[in-house]
């Protein structure tokens, strides 16, 4: 009874929560290309007590996933990634776009919802059977943080899940990474 009662209220707060981040998150119509609704978390990020609960949430979410490390994805999801690494104990590894990383790296190519793009990770970021979980502000087609996914294993590493403030559930990016566990807080129709 009494674990209802908890699931309930638990269940409660998570759908305030997505209430509150969706009011937060500001929609730019035709960015950076026509038809592209871009969803700029800017205006979350700027309020300190509503990202202090969307951290809250995520780290609840994966603490008990035993993490080695945690891949942010440039640039957005290093907002996100790197304070989700300290709060998990886990090590934070940067997925940059091609050109930035001045060590030996691996690479991947993707397509995008606006163009194509590539994405690089340092060879030694991660350890063969390092846990990995990858994180992005926002799952929109799936490519880019698939192609992060690819490079940890590449790797060696276990990709553990993928993390997401928000998601454009009309692109389908769940579909590029079935079989493995998603966590998205903001969902859009
Ligand atoms: P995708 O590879 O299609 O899942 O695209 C995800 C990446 O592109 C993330 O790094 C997002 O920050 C960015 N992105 C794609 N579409 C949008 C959008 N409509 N609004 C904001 N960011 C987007």
């Amino acid at each position: 009874m009494r674990l209802g009662a908890e699931a309930r209220e638990d269940e409660r707060l998570v759908g305030r929560l997505e209430t509150d981040v969706k009011r937060a998150i500001r929609t730019i119509p035709d960015y950076p290309k026509k038809g592209i609704p871009f969803k700029d978390l800017t205006t979350l990020w700027r309020n300190g007590k509503l990202t202090r609960r969307v951290m809250d949430a995520m780290e609840k979410r994966w603490k008990g996933a035993r993490l080695d490390k945690v891949v942010g994805i440039e640039a957005r999801g290093f907002i996100v990634g790197a304070p989700l690494a300290d709060r998990l104990g886990a090590g934070f590894v940067p997925a940059r776009k091609v050109g930035k990383l001045p060590g030996s790296k691996v690479s991947m190519n993707y397509e995008l919802e606006y163009g194509r793009q590539g994405l690089e990770i340092h060879t030694d970021s991660i350890s063969k059977g390092d846990r990995v979980l990858v994180v992005d502000d926002l799952l929109a087609t799936g490519g880019t943080s698939r192609a992060a996914g690819t490079l940890v294993e590449r790797l060696g590493g276990k990709v553990v899940g993928f993390a997401f403030v928000a998601e454009l559930r009309s692109l389908k990016g769940r579909r590029k990474l079935s079989g493995y566990e998603i966590y998205s807080l903001a969902k859009y129709d």
